[in-house]
């Protein structure tokens, strides 16, 4: 059984930009990737004082919704400002070896930085986030390697820096999980 990866929308992104997307982590994770739809309650998410999203309660609701079984992720995109509690904002956020994980679009558009709308770079900085929030589903750590995919990312500027691509030590970690995986099922 190899893995099985979801991608599920509660955003306005198009379909035609999720399948590239869809595309990019089917090539880092040789695993098929199907794209749908979710429906989330995020009023029950939402955070009056600081006008966003908890990442965190979004999360528990994305578990609630799933079936989980050892080889399937769950990524969630949405386009609401998320937040967890000892930060400021978050790109996404990401279960440790578990199913599921949450992508938002909201800093990853130029617009919200006052410059005019480049939706080639919005599509791209989202398959990024979306790979490296599942690379950590799949028991990745950050990685140190400056254009990889798994490094760290605080500002849109350093997403821009890195590539859709893991570095080869990732890869190969990536490559292991998968096998461990496979030899479980
Ligand atoms: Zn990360
Ligand atoms: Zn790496």
């Amino acid at each position: 059984v190899t893995a099985l990866i979801h991608i599920l929308t509660a955003s306005h992104v198009a379909g035609k930009d999720l399948a590239t997307i869809a595309r990019a982590a089917e090539r880092t994770f040789a695993a098929p990737v199907q794209v749908e739809a979710i429906r989330l309650d995020l009023d029950k998410a939402f955070d009056a004082s600081r006008s966003q999203y908890s990442s965190g309660i979004l999360l528990a609701e994305i578990l609630s919704q799933i079936s989980s079984t050892t080889n399937e992720k769950y990524i969630v995109v949405v386009d609401v400002d998320l937040y967890i509690p000892v930060l400021t904002f978050i790109f996404g956020e990401a279960q440790f070896r578990g199913p599921a994980a949450i992508v938002s679009t909201h800093r990853l558009s130029n617009l919200f930085y006052g410059i005019p709308n480049d939706k080639g770079k919005l599509v791209i900085r989202l398959a990024k986030e979306v790979v490296h929030e599942l690379g950590h589903t799949f028991g990745l750590y950050h990685c140190h390697q400056f254009e990889c995919v798994m490094r760290s990312s605080t500002y849109v500027e350093e997403i821009d820096l890195k590539r859709v691509e893991m570095c080869a030590q990732c890869a190969s970690l990536i490559h292991e999980a998968c096998q461990t995986g496979m030899e479980k099922a």
